[in-house]
């Protein structure tokens, strides 16, 4: 079966991780910049002639690159030029036996220092991510709290990153992509090693991009729309009282929830309404986050709750905080680039360093969905199954999900029994990793090394620091035990999870722990979620439910392909217009989001200049995120595809194994193919032949 199909995506990218991002980015300081260095050829000639009269001639290669490389990262504060002949001198490993034991201590003690800062700042999150009680303000202090930011001068100033530096090879994302394939696991293990003091970013520059991130974080996770208080034109509720919808993933899954609904249409149109003021900042800021005011959407009015319709008046407008949010996480971001030089973007290095993938190579497979004549085809289904013309808010239609004889309401109880607390899923994971595929000491394994929390948003999966450590997931349960909602978003948590274990505690070298980028992580997620039901023990496939299943794939990848778009096209709009205000920056997103629409949706749908796509909470959030989700889409597909007859288990495990090398190594070593947006489309074809 392919992929997510109800495509709840909840991956929350620790920022943890991004520190670890900024951390490895470029190559060295800036000829002019700040980081200039102070060590000149002259001296880089006499440290190499030195060395080699210690060690001999053979050593020569190694000894020439070594020393440039340290040089171009040495600045004034780590001594004259003495220091840095006698630091080459002290430092340089000529023995091999010596090499590899200085080699095996850096993987360990990274490993040791990486965790430690991982579970220190997971740990201080907690009132923040978990739902333990009223959040106090200093918690929001403690979020912004981050030692990690320090580790990058720690290792610069205690020497130590120049001794990787000194000893190990950087390369170019080109080198890593033409000779990768020929390396050994070690070449591998050393080129991440050293990869991580490419260039070195002072920690005053990664706190406020820290900070950024953490501050839009917060505003996410608190949007919350009280559905009960929001009236239509004639004053009607058309929700039921406590029912609370965070923005945009509470909204949207809503919305597809009403299509099940025979009068859901109006719930729909609603919904639709309000993301449209959210996203054009025209949602009265009172109401957000807040049950005592009543919200008349079309007048745009506001009235204390209850009162009559007569008392309604005008409100403040949201002051464009949204934009004024993640324009904070550009100039966070721009505040790194200085110090990055040969990644010296926030796109570049989410592109070239993070995903190891060109901006051009992804977009080609974007848009290879999104312009394909296939869509056209499905967008024609979908009409027929709805007796309707489409209207912009089907992007989300999940009707192609194959859904077993039951209501929602069935299904949460059915969830609820079996998972009343996130005890009972934790207890149960053994259970579930074993009606997967895996055998009774592996899924023990897995499971004793995951552990299960109640979160406050909506959910995520983060890894565990060190070996000793577990992975966590979160998933929001209430009170009454959790729902199918978020059972399923507990699934795909769960594929994080295990492929956080399995790619961590299962292999050769813990530097090479994780998969390429979060793409794949977000594949193995959503082959996980997809077979939530299965899980439950209530559906089986069948050729139809299949087929169908492929139609939801392609159309969740189109949809959520304009998305990238849109984010991408922001960003370099952020790079090209670095002093617009939040307002200009608000109107350039909605353009951009028109344009989007009026490329690939309005041939399809029959209507223009529609901004919905600009929703997307991670736009604000995540900066430059929403890329890997189409790219899940496309890589969960190609792992599925390979999975068919296969057994996930073993499959899993040893993809996992494989870690961090390039995409299209990856790729190649795990299904035996690059990236390709062919299996998809090709299977989409035969899909339209089969389904009605
Ligand atoms: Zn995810």
């Amino acid at each position: 079966m392919p992929t997510n199909n109800y495509f709840q995506i909840r991956h929350v990218l620790h920022t943890m991780f991004i520190i670890l991002l900024l951390t490895a980015c470029g190559r060295g300081p800036a000829p002019d910049g700040p980081s200039a260095t102070v060590i000149g050829d002259k001296v880089v000639t006499e440290a190499i002639e030195a060395l080699i009269t210690l060690h001999g001639e053979e050593h020569r290669a190694r000894i020439e690159r070594g020393v440039s490389q340290s040089a171009s990262l040495w600045r004034e504060e780590d001594g004259d030029n003495e220091r840095f002949l006698a630091f080459c001198r002290e430092h340089f490993i000529a023995e091999q036996d010596e090499l590899d034991k200085t080699f095996a201590r850096f993987e360990h003690n990274i490993m040791l220092i990486s965790g430690y800062l991982t579970e220190l700042r997971r740990d201080l999150n907690i009132p923040l991510h978990l739902d333990t009680g009223p959040i106090l303000p200093v918690d929001a202090l403690f979020g912004q709290f981050s030692p990690a930011v320090h580790m990058l001068d720690d290792m610069f100033n205690t020497k130590l990153a120049f001794v990787a530096v000194l000893n190990f090879p950087f390369s170019t994302l080109n080198e890593r992509i033409e000779q990768g394939q020929e390396w050994s696991r070690r070449q591998w293990a050393e080129t991440r090693l050293a990869q991580r003091f490419e260039a070195r970013v002072p920690s005053s520059a990664l706190q406020q991009a820290t900070s950024a991130y953490s501050a839009a974080d917060n505003y996410i996770n608190s949007y919350n729309i009280h559905m009960y208080r929001v009236l239509d034109e004639a004053g009607q509720r058309l929700f039921p009282e406590g029912k609370v919808l965070i923005s945009h993933w509470g909204l949207r899954d809503e919305l597809k929830a009403q299509y099940a609904e025979a009068d859901g249409l109006p719930r729909q149109r609603m919904i639709m309404r309000i993301m449209d003021r959210i996203l054009r900042q025209e949602i009265p800021a009172a109401v957000i986050n807040n049950p005592d005011l009543d919200w008349y959407v079309e007048a745009n009015t506001v009235a204390p709750a209850d009162a009559p319709a007569s008392e309604a008046k005008a409100a403040e407008r949201e002051q464009d905080t949204r934009y004024s949010i993640w324009k904070n996480i550009f100039l966070g971001e721009r505040a790194v680039d200085t110090w990055t030089p040969l990644t010296p973007t926030h796109i570049a290095r989410r592109f070239d360093r993070g995903r190891e993938m060109t901006e051009e190579t992804v977009e080609e497979l974007l848009v290879s969905v999104l312009s394909s004549p296939l869509i056209a085809d499905v967008a024609e289904r979908i009409r027929t199954r709805l007796g309707r013309d489409l209207e912009a808010f089907d992007i989300w239609y999940p009707g192609f999900k194959a859904r077993p004889a039951l209501s929602e309401a069935d299904l949460d109880n059915i969830v609820r029994r079996r998972y009343p607390t996130p005890q009972a899923f934790e207890a149960d994971i053994p259970n579930i990793l074993r009606k997967l595929g895996f055998n009774p000491v592996m899924a023990a394994f897995i499971a004793d090394r995951i552990g299960v929390d109640a979160s406050r948003g909506a959910g995520h999966a983060m890894g565990a620091g060190r070996l000793s450590d577990k992975a966590r997931l979160r998933t929001r349960i209430s009170p009454t035990g959790m729902d199918y909602k978020g059972y399923n978003i507990a699934m795909h948590e769960l594929g994080h999870n295990v492929e956080q274990v399995l790619s961590f505690q299962n292999i050769d070298h813990t530097l090479l722990r994780g998969v390429p980028n979060v793409a794949f992580t977000e594949g193995f997620a959503f082959v996980f979620q997809s077979r939530d039901l299965e899980v439950l023990g209530l559906r089986g496939g069948d050729a139809t439910a299949e087929s169908s299943a492929v139609l939801d794939v392609l159309w969740s990848t189109y949809e959520i392909s304009g998305v990238a778009l849109v984010d991408m096209r922001a960003w370099r709009w952020l790079y090209d217009n670095p002093d617009a205000t939040p307002t200009q920056f608000r109107d350039a997103v909605i353009d951009i989001a028109k344009d989007v629409w009026n490329s690939y949706y309005a041939p399809v749908f029959g209507m223009k200049d529609i901004p919905l796509l600009a929703i997307y909470s991670h736009l604000v959030k995540v900066g430059l995120y929403t890329p890997d989700y189409p790219l899940g889409h496309i890589i969960a597909f190609q792992i599925e595809q390979y999975l068919k007859g296969r057994n996930l288990a073993t499959e899993m495990t040893r993809m996992c194994a494989v870690g961090n090398v390039t995409p299209d190594l990856w790729m190649v070593t795990a299904v035996g193919q690059p990236i390709s947006t062919a299996p998809l489309l090709d299977a989409a074809k035969t899909a339209l032949q089969i389904t009605q």
